[in-house]
């Protein structure tokens, strides 16, 4: 019942290439398993299809965000 629970990145997970945080989680089919922030993520996740069993994403999260303080910034900067 906490499968649910397993899956949920926390801020102490770490993009592998930037140290940013991680919402996209790849599970390898070798065992390992690598994190990426949003930006590293969907530049790796094509490459990473073949490679991996599973992959969770949690990156519409970030977009919410993101793009609520991009609207917010742009109508600052005029
Ligand atoms: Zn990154």
């Amino acid at each position: 019942m906490n499968a649910t629970l397993a899956h949920r990145l926390s801020a102490a997970d770490r993009c592998d290439r930037c140290g940013a945080r991680a919402y996209i989680r790849a599970r390898l089919r070798s065992g390992g398993e690598l994190y990426f922030c949003a930006h590293h993520g969907r530049q790796h996740l094509p490459s990473l299809v073949g490679q991996a069993s599973e992959i969770h994403d949690e990156s519409d999260q970030l977009t919410a965000d993101v793009s609520s303080a991009a609207t917010s910034t742009s109508a600052d900067e005029r």
